[in-house]
């Protein structure tokens, strides 16, 4: 019978794998713990309309890359990302009622039909914070720093801070206006999706990876436009202090100008963090700040902050972590005998196997050596004489103990 392969763009974390996967989760939790951020997990899909109005209709997200599918007529879509459903729960649970900062993460799967490639696929993960209720820029700082303290505790250090503010509403129209009139005469030569841009949402031009609009874009008159400060004086005092911040604590950024980050919900603050040993696809986190999406989702007005991480990309550079042994394999031909050790053994917290197959003697003692640290052997022996033989599997030093002192030997 025809075999039914996985999906393209889709992955099998195989149990070898799971080290990696673990590590990340554990040192998530440990870290943004200990930033007082407490985990939350929203529903894999929801309402079409969270998205459309939560990441924008305007981004490639909403327009190109969602999963979206009817049920009972109504529209529903897997999560192309969690920030809107975090805004969704935050609003619907009544949590700007909380004391503020609310500090909230999450992991798990996110869904994008996008092209697969190395560092892409369509269903991947990302770990990330939001915090909510703080306008001062030290909650832009504090989201950064769990970000590069999270990283370093992957082990994770060859990266580069690429920082950039995005103004709000009012001075960054003033810059669309600008770069709109600065870039007109060359309309008819941008890509089709630049020329949707232009209309929808010009700032998201400076994002454009093609060539031919990038020499557009590198003319002198148009980079006088990009690289000129618009932003007002009230948001260039909140990008200078979190800077101040930043530098306090040794925190390395570069300014990027052209960064202006895919989602529509940006204001002030955005930034990216980046890894130098990956290839294209480098960008390991990406976050910022988002002030008016939890009233754009119909909550009170509570600014917020946050990051995403996509978790394959951290996957790949952690590399291998070697699976632990087992400590114990329980080596016998009465079933029943072995049945009782291993149990009593794991009961203790000491991760024990034996030889469910009933295989020879020294079959049995084979697999233990590939897979334990110990054999523990009840033969025949030791059984008549309520004792137990451990072997070292590493020396291959061996003794007798009684058998009610095997879990005094481990421990
Ligand atoms: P890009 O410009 O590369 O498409 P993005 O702006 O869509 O990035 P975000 O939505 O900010 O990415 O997601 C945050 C992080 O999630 C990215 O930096 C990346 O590490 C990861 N990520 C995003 N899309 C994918 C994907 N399709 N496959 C794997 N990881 C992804
Ligand atoms: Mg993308």
């Amino acid at each position: 019978m025809a075999i039914i392969k996985i999906q393209k763009g889709t992955k099998d974390i195989l149990p070898e794998e799971m080290s990696v996967w673990h590590f990340m989760e554990e040192k998530a939790n440990e870290i943004f713990t200990k930033y007082g951020a407490k985990e939350i997990r929203t529903p894999i899909f929801e309402a079409t309309e969270l998205f459309a109005r939560g990441v924008g209709d305007t981004t490639d997200i909403v327009n190109k890359e969602m999963y979206t599918f009817e049920k009972s007529e109504r529209s529903l879509t897997l999560r192309p990302e969690n920030t809107a459903g975090v805004v969704r729960s935050f609003i619907e649970n009544g949590m700007h009622r909380l004391s503020a900062p609310i500090k909230l993460w999450y992991k798990g799967p996110m869904f994008r039909y996008e092209r697969p490639q190395a560092g892409r696929q369509r269903q991947f993960h990302q770990v990330g914070i939001e915090v909510f209720g703080i306008k001062q820029p030290s909650a832009d700082a504090e989201v950064i720093l769990m970000a590069i303290n999270y990283l370093k505790a992957l082990g994770l250090n060859d990266l580069t801070v690429e920082l950039n503010t995005l103004g709000c509403p009012v001075c960054r129209e003033e810059f669309k206006t600008k770069l709109k009139a600065v870039i007109k005469p060359y309309l008819s030569n941008l890509c089709e999706d630049c020329q949707s841009r232009y209309e929808k949402n010009p700032l998201r031009l400076l994002d454009c990876k093609s060539p031919e609009c990038q020499e557009i874009f590198a003319k002198s008159e148009i980079q006088a436009v990009i690289q000129g400060d618009f932003i007002c004086p009230e948001c260039a005092e909140h990008f200078k202090t979190l800077k101040e911040y930043l530098d306090t604590l040794g925190i390395k950024y570069e300014r990027n100008k052209l960064l202006v980050r895919g989602l529509d919900y940006y204001n002030r603050t955005v930034f990216e963090i980046k890894s130098n040993s990956l290839g294209s696809q480098n960008a390991v986190c990406g976050g910022g700040r988002y002030d008016s999406l939890v009233k754009n989702l119909g909550g009170e007005d509570t600014p917020a902050v946050g990051f995403a991480m996509g978790m394959e990309r951290l996957a790949s550079l952690i590399g291998k972590i070697e699976d632990k042994k087992t400590t114990a394999f329980v080596i016998s031909n009465d079933v029943k005998e072995a049945l009782k050790l291993t149990e009593e053994l794991r009961a203790e917290n000491i991760t024990t196997e034996f030889d469910l197959s009933n295989k020879k003697f020294v079959k049995q003692l084979e697999k233990a050596s590939k897979t334990a640290k110990f054999a523990v052997i009840l033969g025949e022996d030791e059984i008549s004489q309520n004792k137990v033989t451990v072997k070292n599997l590493d020396t291959a030093e061996q003794k007798t103990i009684e058998r009610s002192n095997i879990i005094k030997f481990f421990k």
